[in-house]
């Protein structure tokens, strides 16, 4: 369930957001699913908002630590982010690979004794699949 889209300040967690960084909001809550900071620079661009993409990612980096924003994934190279309803609970996120649906999943890490004798402090898991109706499409288009 996608979450209601919030003003910018609000999203920033601060009074003053300038215009580019209210458009860059409003230009994430048009993008449905993961999308990269890329993709994102291109969605405020489309808006009439000249916004580079080095401006883009300092937006981002401000709306993640507002938990406005997630890093879900990956793609190649470039993260992937997305809003999550999961809130601050430990999650993990499982993301579609055609159309960057995610969700929030509970955590499959179970550290047992054999690993070495770590005191694993950390982990990183994000699984990758389709969606259920993505997956209905590839059933019906094979
Ligand atoms: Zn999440
Ligand atoms: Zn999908
Ligand atoms: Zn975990």
């Amino acid at each position: 369930v996608p979450i209601p889209c919030d003003d910018a300040r609000r999203a920033f967690g601060d009074a003053r957001v300038s215009s580019q960084r209210r458009a860059i909001v409003e230009a994430a809550c048009t993008l449905r699913g993961a999308f990269t900071v890329e993709e994102l620079t291109e969605a405020t661009r489309s808006r009439d908002v000249s916004a580079g993409t080095a401006t883009v990612y300092r937006a981002v980096g401000a709306l993640e630590a507002s938990g406005w924003l997630e890093q879900v994934g990956k793609r190649g190279e470039s993260a992937l982010y997305a809003r999550c309803d999961a809130g601050s609970r430990h999650h993990h996120h499982v993301v579609c690979e055609r159309c960057g649906r995610v969700e929030a999943t509970e955590c499959p890490v179970r550290v047992s004794p054999a690993d070495g004798g770590f005191v694993v402090t950390r982990h990183e898991v994000t699984l990758y699949g389709l969606c259920p109706a993505c997956m209905q499409h590839h059933e019906q288009g094979a």
